[in-house]
This record gives structure tokens, C-alpha cells and sequence, in this order.
């Protein structure tokens, strides 16, 4: 036992969200005994992984034998709870720390996912610290585009840990909790070890600005529709749902939430009181059909362009009971997320073409990001005064830009780790450094099943490189080939297979398979590794595809 595991050693392990946007998952130990904090999940950029969402590779935390006190959620986005049913599953024991949002919306995860466990959920919240195995966690109030987020200030035996969560600095919060700044800078005072900070929008300047800022152009949108008026955003932002349905009520709309998503927010939010509005604000879809249009608003899931969504079906024209027509407005009301505009812009053209206005970012300020940008990040640094810190949340070239502000806010270049999952850093009472890694990676998971790392590989490559197929046929007797190699592709030459590269790629297998040694028999793996090899270095040198090359040997008599 060296110094690095006395009863005052503090490690932090990242499991997630240091090195993407998404999968936040950080792992606080100390004397054996731990403490998650988030633990969320990502959805895949690439469709062609169909409807399912990466969550953390959470192997490491049974083999790390650690003792887990408490998982603590600091908001009730997915990239910060939707990977607690799988965790629960291994852990069914662990208590579940949150605000009552934040809980209801977990609850509902846990639910979903039909874990057979009865979770231990405990209300937290902002004001009421509370202690769990070594650590006293003080929740802090913070903006961000859910309400009741909060940062956490950990106090552990290696000195005070401030984790941000994911937070903006906004001054005038739409259910007016604001961001705790004075909280902040006490703990300032008192002495921060470490912040972990928030790296999203560290590319952009100035301040991120606040939510309420959207609610003039949202009115002045909804006045000026003839007919229905549709806002999409993500189903968990309740600031902006609340915002969209106060200017409708102004202007004697009913609102009708379209989707289960949806419908769920809005149910939480009205059964947690962050949207609390005279009953029959809310209606069924069905109810919307006995009003005039321009009484309606309708709140709708799919601003990513997301294919199964309300929007991408209204945008098809293949909605059961609603159609877009002239007059009506469409607000997409969010930012358009990396991986995600090719969809989008498809949906925003059938929109147009059904002859609806649509309104996005590009058009009009529609979204304000709840993510703090420069200002904020640096603001938060000054406040918190840190001795060491530690970029979170973002990709890598956020965490080095984030790593950059805080050298330029004071922080000593030696004091700053860029640390990416499967990275962990070693606080003692004097020292603070790199320790040993952990296994971290992202698994995919789809309709309640975990999918193997192969088989996404394995679509991918179809997806991209098209697909190859060998066939075959050796002499049980003589054991050489007595007919083929014949080529048969899907999604990789264009034409009937007849084209120039599909003759001199069989040209070339002829002449390799010649070259083997008989006798050949159809499991033979040296015959299967040609074909293989063989194909596949042609048309990554012929047409600069790799294709999913299938060998097929028959054995005949
Ligand atoms: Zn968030």
C-alpha cells in the first residue's frame, strides 16, 4: 500500500461524457467505497443502428469491487439518466439521489425499461446536504433547460469537489429559481479542490443568454398564425413548453402534447408543479379536432428529424388524425445536433411543401442553448476559485478548449488534467495525478437487448462498403474447385455483376485460389481467409470500398 491508498485518497473515474455529448458517467471513490455521479445515455448519429441508444460499458464498476453508496443524478436529461435502468440491474440496491424532477423523470426510465427492482429513489434538493458512505453532497441550484438542475459540491477527505452537472448562468429563469451564484462563490471562499465544469458550448462567446428571452418571439409567432400552430422541441424542456403554452392561453389556444414522450413531460411536469396551469390548458388530440385551428397549438416531439417522431410523420403526411396544411406555423424549436441536419433539412422541405411556415434557427432566434458559453465558463471559474480542474461533458476538442479558458482564468497549467473516459485522477491531501485506468466504452442497446459490438460493425460495413458474396464449389474427391468462384454483390458495383470490376475481381480470386494447395474442403479456413482478403483488397484499391465479403463453399461429390 503506497501513499495513493490511504483513508484521505480520493479518485475520480470517467465512465462517460469525456470524449462525447453524452453518456455522463463519473465514478467518485474513496477507502473502498463509492459514488456515481449521472449515469447517461447517447443516441447513435448513424440511423442505420435502427431505434437503439449507446449506453456507458458499465463492466468496470462490478470488477472494480468497489462498495456503491449512491447514484447521484444532477438533472432529468437522457445523457444524465437513461442509462439507470442498466445500472440498477447490476447495482438493485443502490439508492438513487435526485430532485423530485428529476426522480419522476428516472422513475419513469426505470419503469420503462421494466426492471423487475424496487428502486430506492430519495428526494433531494438544492440547500440540504446530505452524506453518503465518505462524501457530504450539497446540491446547488443551477440553470439549464430542464428545471431543478443542480450542481453538487462533494466534500470528501481530499477536500471540496464541485461537479457542475450541465448548467448556464441564466438571469431571468423562466420559473424564476435562479442560478445559485452566491453558493458558488462561498464555496469559493472556503476552498475548492477540484471543478469539474460543463464543456458543451466552450466554442462559443460571450453568454448563452436566457430562456425568457424566447417568450416575445414565440408570441408574436403564435400571433401571427392563421391556423394551428406546432413547437418542437425536445419532450424534457419544460421551460419552453411552459413558455409556448402561457402566449397560447394568451391568445385562447388549447394545447395538445402529441407523442408519448411528450405527453409524459407534460404530465410530470403538471403532477410537479412546473407546469401548473388551470385544467383543460392541456387536451387529447382527439378534443383538438372539434376546435377551429387557430385555437390549437401543439406541442411535438422529432426536432431532431427523428423518423418515428410526430413531426417526421406530420412532415410525411402519414400522421392518423392531423395534416399539415397552408397556414399553419412550425417551430423547431432546438439546436440542429450535429449528424442529425440531413434529416432535418429533408423534414423542414416536406413541411414547406405542405405548405406550412417553418421556423427554425436559421430563420429566427427560436432556441437559446441552455448550456453556458464562455462568459459563464469563465464566471464559473472565478467564483469557484478551484486549485485543480477537470473539463467535462463534450467532445475532445471541448475538453482542450475548456482546458485552455481555465489556464488563461488563473488556474495553473500543471493543475489541469484533460482526462477522457477511462481516465481517472488521484487526489491526496497534498498531490494530485493521473491513476490506473479503467474499462470504459459505450455499448449499444436496443429494444431491451444489448447489441454486440460485432453486430454494429457488421451493419456498418454493409451500410458503407455494400456486401459480396463468393460462391463456390470443391471436389469432395480431388479436393480442388470444380466450379466458381462465382461474385454475386448487393450495394457495391453498379449494374447486373457484370461490370469490368466484378470480372477482373474473379480474374484475381481465380488466380488465388489456384495458387492453394489441395486438397481444399468447404470449413477450410485457409480458403474462406483468401476469398476474404482477396475481395476485399481489390475494391478497397479498385473503387475505395470495403465491402462485407461472404465466402460461400459448397463440397459436392
Ligand atoms: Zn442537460
Amino acid at each position: 500500500m503506497g501513499a495513493g491508498n490511504t483513508a484521505s485518497t480520493v479518485r475520480i473515474v470517467a465512465l462517460g461524457g469525456l470524449g462525447e455529448i453524452g453518456l455522463n458517467l463519473m465514478v467518485l471513490e474513496c477507502a473502498g467505497r463509492a459514488l456515481v455521479v449521472d449515469c447517461g445515455v447517447m443516441f447513435p448519429e448513424e440511423r442505420l443502428l435502427g431505434n437503439g441508444v449507446y449506453i456507458p460499458e458499465l463492466s468496470w464498476l462490478a470488477e472494480s469491487g468497489l462498495a456503491f453508496d449512491a447514484v447521484v443524478l444532477t438533472h432529468a436529461h437522457e445523457d444524465h439518466i437513461g442509462a439507470l435502468p442498466r445500472l440498477l440491474r447490476r447495482f438493485p440496491k443502490v439508492p438513487v439521489y435526485g430532485t423530485e424532477l428529476t426522480l419522476a423523470f428516472a422513475r419513469r426510465r426505470v419503469e420503462d425499461a421494466g426492471t423487475a427492482v424496487a428502486a430506492d429513489f430519495r428526494s433531494i434538493a438544492p440547500g440540504h446536504p446530505f452524506k453518503t458512505g465518505p462524501f457530504e453532497i450539497e446540491p446547488i441550484r443551477v440553470t439549464h433547460s430542464t428545471p431543478e438542475s443542480v450542481a453538487l459540491a462533494i466534500r470528501t477527505p481530499a477536500g471540496t469537489i464541485v461537479h457542475t452537472g450541465d448548467f448556464k448562468i441564466d438571469e431571468a429563469p423562466v420559473d424564476g429559481e435562479r442560478f445559485d451564484t452566491a453558493r458558488f462563490a462561498a464555496l469559493g471562499e472556503e476552498g475548492v479542490r477540484l471543478l469539474l465544469s460543463d464543456s458543451t458550448n466552450v466554442e462559443r462567446e460571450g453568454r448563452s443568454g436566457s430562456e425568457s428571452s424566447l417568450k416575445p418571439i414565440l408570441r408574436s409567432l403564435v400571433a401571427r398564425t392563421r391556423k394551428r400552430f406546432f413547437l418542437s422541441a425536445f419532450s424534457s424542456h419544460l421551460h419552453r413548453i411552459r413558455q409556448v403554452t402561457e402566449v397560447s392561453r394568451e391568445m385562447g389556444r388549447r394545447v395538445v402534447p402529441l407523442g408519448r414522450r411528450m405527453a409524459e413531460s407534460v404530465r410530470l411536469g403538471m403532477e410537479t408543479g412546473q407546469l401548473s396551469f388551470p385544467p383543460g390548458t392541456f387536451i387529447e388530440p382527439e378534443e383538438a379536432e372539434f376546435l377551429e385551428p387557430h385555437r390549437v397549438t401543439y406541442l411535438a416531439s422529432g426536432s431532431q428529424g427523428e423518423p418515428l417522431s410526430a413531426l417526421a410523420r406530420l412532415a410525411a403526411d402519414s400522421h392518423p388524425r392531423l395534416h399539415v396544411e397552408p397556414g399553419d406555423t412550425v417551430v423547431l424549436s432546438s439546436r440542429f445536433i450535429p449528424g442529425n441536419e440531413r434529416m432535418i433539412n429533408t423534414l423542414v422541405n416536406h413541411l414547406y411543401k405542405l405548405g406550412a411556415e417553418v421556423i427554425y434557427g436559421a430563420v429566427a432566434p427560436v432556441h437559446v442553448s441552455g448550456h453556458a458559453s464562455r462568459d459563464e465558463l469563465a464566471e464559473m471559474i472565478r467564483l469557484t476559485r478551484p486549485q485543480l480542474f477537470v473539463p467535462i461533458h463534450g467532445e475532445y476538442r471541448h475538453l482542450s478548449r475548456h482546458l485552455a479558458l481555465a489556464i488563461e482564468a488563473g488556474i495553473p497549467e500543471r493543475n489541469c488534467f484533460l482526462l477522457e473516459d477511462g481516465d481517472s485522477l488521484v487526489l491526496t491531501a497534498s498531490d494530485a495525478y493521473r491513476g490506473r485506468p479503467a474499462t470504459a466504452g459505450r455499448v449499444l442497446f436496443e429494444g431491451g437487448e444489448l447489441e454486440d459490438a460485432a453486430l454494429i460493425d457488421e451493419r456498418k460495413t454493409l451500410a458503407h462498403g455494400g456486401t459480396i458474396v463468393a460462391v463456390l464449389a470443391v471436389s469432395m474427391s480431388t479436393g480442388t474447385i470444380i466450379a466458381g468462384p462465382d461474385l454475386v454483390s448487393r450495394g457495391l458495383v453498379s449494374g447486373d455483376g457484370t461490370s469490368a470490376h466484378m470480372r477482373a475481381a474473379r480474374e484475381e480470386l481465380r488466380a488465388r485460389l489456384a495458387a492453394l494447395e489441395p486438397p481444399l474442403r468447404a470449413g477450410d479456413m485457409r480458403l474462406k481467409d483468401e476469398v476474404v482478403r482477396t475481395l476485399r483488397r481489390y475494391f478497397i484499391d479498385a473503387v475505395g470500398k470495403r465491402p462485407f465479403v461472404i465466402p460461400h463453399v459448397m463440397e459436392v461429390p
